[in-house]
């Protein structure tokens, strides 16, 4: 008997890894369009009646407009992930062994060749995303009234995104392909540590040299709601760098808020369009949500799921780095990995998503208890009846439909669905604390 597990298996076939990945595929694809069909159907039951507990808050109007929403995105939905699930199956069963066959000029620079085929593959599935995007922005926003993009801004962004992107992944990459042959066995780990450094130099500079590229941020002018945000801050105990607003409503109606940057440096963003609609109140509650966020830990335990789960991906691609099956099974040669191991990082990256698309609904549920619990952080710290507003306000005014398909929810969504979460606050005790004290 052989001791070591790894050996003792049997040698997989590219004809068996092929058929996998294909299986992965068709199951990824049609669990998710069932889902969306049993959403589709839910939404549309539920399209003539708002749900009880908001039937006093939301006209049915607004519900209907939800659902109409809805409905038209799940259209987009439909045709992009049949899209996809084609693309998919090109590029992996043929279409990347010939990009990099197209390469081939570039055979005397190795990694310079590595970096070529990561770019085209860039540039392939972007061009197929553009049309998605513009119709989504200029027909389905558009519709319902919360496109605020011109055309020009959208080409600009398009244009600065992609620039953007190929700056700081393709310099990464490169470095990442040398050490593949550089640093011996242990290239994976050396890889890791730079590509936690890249997130963290990424996190430090996005506040101030990336976000800007995109918006502009206007520190929050001081009177009335500033003092009542300050409020909250102290009572936390909350450092923060400093208090902006963002112009959102250059590019939709739709409203947030969120954190920026680490350490001292923290920056709180509010949507311009936020601001206008909430009161005071209610923007401090939504802020005590953010916070709740960070009291209880959910951004580091985040940045250490990351950091794990990258460690763990490149680990697996240095497993499967020598494996002739990887290659063979998508039509490259089967000894590429030995001359080219960047193709194996590239490939198997392609390969990964199909095969954890049943993860999926974990990391849902992993998120909706985190927002669940900065509710009840919020619900402490600020006011409970202010945030059941707030949310309410916000779904309202989002189109967000309060009635999901339990199951499409429970495997797509990263926030419990509305009628969840406002009863799971009202469940957090009838005991008000003390308000905020500003209007
Ligand atoms: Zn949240």
């Amino acid at each position: 008997m052989p001791t070591d597990a790894l050996s003792s298996l049997p040698a997989l076939s590219a004809t068996t890894f092929a058929n996998v990945v294909i299986f992965a595929l068709l199951a990824h694809y049609f669990i998710e369009r069932w889902l969306l069909q049993r959403h589709i159907r839910h939404v549309a039951a539920y399209r003539d009646e708002v749900p009880a507990p908001f039937a006093d808050r939301i006209a049915l109007d607004d519900h209907q407009r939800a659902a109409d929403y809805t409905l038209a995105k799940a259209q987009v939905i439909k045709v992009e992930s049949a899209v996809g699930l084609i693309v998919s199956a090109l590029i992996l069963f043929g279409g990347l062994s010939r990009l990099w066959q197209f390469t081939e000029p570039l055979a005397d620079v190795p990694i310079g060749r590595e970096v070529a085929l990561i770019a085209l593959l860039s540039v392939i599935t972007g061009i197929i995303g553009i049309p998605f995007s513009y119709y989504n922005t200029f027909y389905v926003e558009e519709k319902f009234g919360f496109n605020k993009t011109t055309k020009s801004t959208f080409w600009i962004d398009l244009v600065k995104g992609s620039v953007l992107s190929a700056a700081l992944i393709l310099p990464l990459a490169a470095l990442v392909f040398w050490l593949m042959r550089a640093s011996g066995s242990l290239w994976w780990l050396y890889a890791w540590l730079v590509f936690i450094g890249f997130q963290l130099l990424l996190l430090a500079l996005y506040p101030a040299f990336i976000a800007p590229l995109f918006n502009k941020f206007t520190p929050l002018d001081s009177g009335e709601t500033r003092t009542a945000i300050e409020g909250l801050l102290a009572r936390t105990q909350f450092a923060s760098k400093g208090l902006f607003v963002m112009d959102g409503s250059k590019r939709s109606a739709h409203g947030n808020a969120y954190f920026t940057g680490f350490g001292k440096a923290k920056r709180i963003v509010f949507f311009d369009t936020l601001m206008e609609r909430l009161s005071n109140n209610e923007i401090v509650a939504v802020l005590a949500h953010e916070l709740g966020h960070f009291k209880r830990k959910h951004i580091v335990k985040r940045i250490i799921f990351m950091a794990l789960a990258s460690l763990a991906f490149l680990a697996a691609v240095a497993w499967v780095l020598p494996q002739p099956w990887l290659y063979s099974a998508f039509g490259f040669a089967a000894d590429t990995g030995t001359t080219s191991p960047g193709v194996a990082l590239i490939l198997f990256s392609l390969v990964l998503p199909p095969l954890l698309f049943w993860l999926a609904p974990i990391a849902s549920a992993y998120s909706r208890k985190h927002e669940f619990e900065a509710d009840s952080y919020a619900a402490e710290v600020s006011s409970r009846d202010d945030l059941i507003a707030a949310l309410t306000k916000l779904y309202k005014d989002n189109a967000n439909t309060l009635t999901p398909d339990p199951l499409y929810s429970a495997y797509h969504h990263s926030h419990p669905p509305a009628m969840i979460r406002i009863a799971h606050l009202q469940s957090t005790g009838a005991a008000q604390p003390q308000s905020v004290p500003a209007a």
